[in-house]
């Protein structure tokens, strides 16, 4: 058979069980992860567009603090706290899409709590920890 496609498929094979080995234990990605590459996609064309001097290196230098992030969380062997963050960030997503309620936190516990919109002043006792007190909504 053709000995060039074995000699090619051995490197492939070797490099993926490298890489393998390599991610092992590591974090990887997450929806955190992308929107920050995303992010630092989007301030990366907007630079090309700024006329040139210091608004360029601000963009240039958040571009890569942005890369840095996903390269070092990618990277992380602290898996819990990477996981912990992108759960607050899907958390706030999910705050700033729901237009039905409104987030208070518990001024006793900081405990967050969610109320329904549109209903005037209620009271709101806490989930946590059965602290009352009164909020507009
Ligand atoms: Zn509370």
């Amino acid at each position: 058979m053709n000995g060039n496609s074995g000699w090619f498929s051995q490197l492939t094979y070797k490099l993926k069980m490298g890489l393998q080995r390599f991610m092992a234990g590591r974090y990887g990605t997450d929806k955190l992860n992308n929107t920050i590459l995303i992010l630092g996609l989007c301030l990366c064309v907007i630079s090309m567009f700024l006329p040139s001097g210091w608004p360029v290196l601000v963009m240039t230098t958040l571009t890569y603090l942005c890369s840095i992030t996903v390269i070092f969380r990618s990277f992380s062997r602290n898996t819990g706290k990477r996981y912990r963050e992108n759960r607050r960030y899907l958390a706030l997503v999910e705050r700033i899409k729901d237009r039905e309620h409104r987030y208070y936190s518990c001024p006793k516990c900081k405990q967050s709590v969610r109320v329904p919109k549109g209903k005037g002043k209620i009271a709101i006792t806490c989930p946590k920890c059965r602290e009352k007190f009164v909020k507009k909504t």
